[in-house]
């Protein structure tokens, strides 16, 4: 089995509904078990500043899917919750995002898929929930707390749990 981190993110929606039944299928699609969901922050939106503010989370599951077969079931539950990829910008209003930050410490780099995520350290919408439930990881060398402590958290607000 692998142990592997992925980032949630959208702005379409009920985002925070979307991403509980979102992650009830990453599990049940892919073999996996849920090992650890940070809380959902609200996040300044990136990259695109003229739209609205997006929700971010991440999780941390243990898979038996080898890395594309999870990016594939991956892309299958973005579209199963809305998203449309052809009529969309990058980094643009989406319902659903989910991004593969670390699947083991396998290293790609293929425009398909790049592991770690490229943009990780860049991202404190990523780092901060990730920080909550991996503080001590090593990604690509670094610690998760230590390049959170790098980067400006203004904007990133934790939303109290739902339920
Ligand atoms: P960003 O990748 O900067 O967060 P984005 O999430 O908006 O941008 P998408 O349109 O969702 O980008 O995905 C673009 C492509 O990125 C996908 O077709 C996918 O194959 C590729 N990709 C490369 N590495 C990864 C990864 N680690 N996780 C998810 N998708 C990846
Ligand atoms: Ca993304
Ligand atoms: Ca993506």
């Amino acid at each position: 089995m692998a142990d592997v981190l992925i980032a949630l993110g959208g702005n379409v929606g009920d985002v925070r509904t979307t991403f509980k039944k979102a992650i009830a299928n990453i599990c049940g699609m892919t073999q996996g078990a849920l090992l650890a969901r940070s809380s959902d922050y609200a996040t300044p939106p990136w990259g695109e500043a003229d739209q609205d503010d997006f929700i971010n989370a991440c999780i941390e599951i243990e898979t038996g899917l080898d890395p594309h077969a999870l990016l594939f079931t991956l892309q299958k539950i973005e579209k199963k919750f809305g998203r449309d990829r052809a009529n969309e910008r990058r980094w643009g209003p989406r319902p659903l995002d989910l991004d593969m930050i670390a699947y083991d410490d396998i290293r790609l780099d293929k425009p398909e898929l790049t592991l770690p995520h490229p943009h990780l350290f860049e991202r404190a919408f990523v780092l901060v929930p990730l920080a909550e439930i991996v503080p001590d990881r090593l990604i690509g060398g670094r610690r998760v707390g230590d390049a959170l402590a790098g980067l400006s958290t203004d904007g990133i607000l934790r939303l109290p749990d739902l339920d």
